[in-house]
């Protein structure tokens, strides 16, 4: 389980079986915001500022009373929110279908949500894994129309916007956490083809954003990302969170209140109590990357300090984006397990030639693989085997018939023909996470 601060821990013991209602009302917990007729809240994590570690904390669920501007319809019935496709890879049981939302676009701005929505994702992609790995995403926009442009909060804390999503600057007090409705995104994720990981866009150039790791929903998303679109620095805040959400990733920031980490070993791949000595002995944790040169800064060791306990707890690297946002890249274990992470939700390998039936000799297998920046990281390697025994002559082919595998005469007898595409990348070391990163299909080639 992931280890979260204090503050965040007791909300997560409630709500990471779903939301829950807290014995005073969401809103009235200091926030400023006043009551709310709901009452459940969130655990967030956001970024007081561009270059800063982060924080959490908690937060309605839904939106305060005071953004609710009454007798008024929404000028959208969200079930007919259209959909388009900013990247259609391929279909979506393949796919990371990433969904990206924008709150605080008029219907005349509509054009402006296309072109931020474009902008952010460009930049996300810019950084690595994600830009390797860029084939394995669906990418889906929603153009949900707000009443009123801009989100309330912004530029001051007494702005009040009428939006579809209801986002917000200055949630619980504060004034770069941009927080949200979690009930209507849900509502317009619903409306996209498949939805693992949202991005809300605020039409907004103030700096802001927050990361919802736990947010109960029955559209299947894993989390949802908040950033200010006009701001370029807000583009971090969601990659850092899909640190989390995709590659399961732990902070690496630290909070001097927290003292010593006496806990067991933690699960996530990039916090652990033992030393480079220990890890090189056991062979645990990131000791295949130990002493190697780190994209993100220096070689990767154990620096003490991570999951916000600054002693009893190590991390790779100096810095990384899972430290702070100063950084804007993965060190080598982060990317790693980012890689794992996008494999869980996508394979490479695909075919139109269903693995339900028998084919016959002369069936033409064809095969598709995800198209990945083999310039970057990603290697994915194909091969073809009858029976267990790799036909070389057919490495990289993606059309074959089992005749040209040498399956020649069957006589009543059948075979199997697998296609097996492999990552060989690199930024691989762990077997597991090579596991991960292979996929294959299977045919029988039978008589009939
Ligand atoms: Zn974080």
């Amino acid at each position: 389980m992931r280890i979260r601060p204090r503050a965040a821990g007791i909300v997560c013991a409630l709500l990471c079986v779903g939301a829950t209602a807290l014995s005073t009302p969401a809103g009235a917990a200091g926030d400023g915001t006043g009551p709310a007729s709901d009452t459940r809240s969130l655990s967030v994590e956001y970024f007081p500022g561009p270059h800063s570690e982060g924080r959490y904390t908690e937060v309605p669920a839904t939106a305060p009373e005071r953004l609710r501007k009454s007798g008024r319809s929404a000028p959208q019935n969200p079930e007919l929110a259209p959909v388009s496709a900013l990247q259609d890879s391929g279909p979506t049981d393949d796919r990371l279908d990433l969904v990206v939302m924008g709150d605080g676009y008029t219907a005349a701005q509509q054009g402006d949500f296309q072109a931020d929505a474009q902008a952010k994702i460009e930049a996300v992609f810019q950084i690595e894994p994600y830009k390797s790995y860029r084939g394995l995403f669906n990418i889906w926009t929603v153009d949900v129309v707000s009443r009123e442009s801009g989100v309330s909060g912004d530029p001051t804390r007494n702005t009040v916007k009428d939006t579809a999503l209801s986002s917000y600057f200055w949630c619980a007090d504060t004034e770069r956490l941009l927080c949200l409705d979690t009930d209507k995104v849900s509502t317009y994720a619903a409306q996209a083809p498949a939805a693992d990981i949202v991005f809300v866009l605020a039409n907004s150039t103030k700096y802001g954003g927050a990361g919802y790791s736990d947010v109960p929903n029955t559209v299947g998303y894993d989390g949802i990302a908040t950033m200010s679109a006009d701001n370029a620095q807000s583009t971090l805040i969601g990659a850092h969170e899909l640190g989390h959400s995709i590659g399961h990733l732990a902070d690496e920031y630290t909070y001097d209140s927290y003292g010593r980490y006496t806990g067991p070993e933690s699960d996530e791949s990039n916090a652990s109590i033992h030393d480079a000595a220990y890890q090189h002995e056991h062979q645990a944790k990131w000791w295949r990357w130990m002493g190697e040169q780190d994209p993100a800064g220096g070689t990767v060791d154990t620096y003490e300090g991570s999951g916000y306990y600054p002693l009893g707890l190590y991390r790779p690297t100096d810095t990384s984006i899972m430290r702070t946002l100063a950084s804007d890249t993965f060190n080598l274990v982060g990317r790693e397990s980012m890689i794992a992470g996008f494999y869980r939700y996508a394979g490479v390998l695909s075919s139109g030639v269903s693995t339900d039936a028998p084919v016959r000799w002369y069936t033409p297998l064809r095969v598709r693989l995800a198209s990945l920046d083999d310039h970057g990281l990603a290697e994915v390697r194909l091969r073809w085997y009858v029976d267990g025994r790799e036909v070389r002559s057919a490495r990289g082919q993606r059309l074959v018939t089992p005749l040209q595998l040498g399956v020649l005469a069957l006589r009543g007898r059948t075979h199997t023909v697998k296609a097996e595409a492999v990552d060989v990348t690199p930024a691989l070391r762990d077997p597991a996470a090579r596991k991960a990163a292979t996929s294959s299909l299977t045919w029988t080639v039978g008589t009939r």
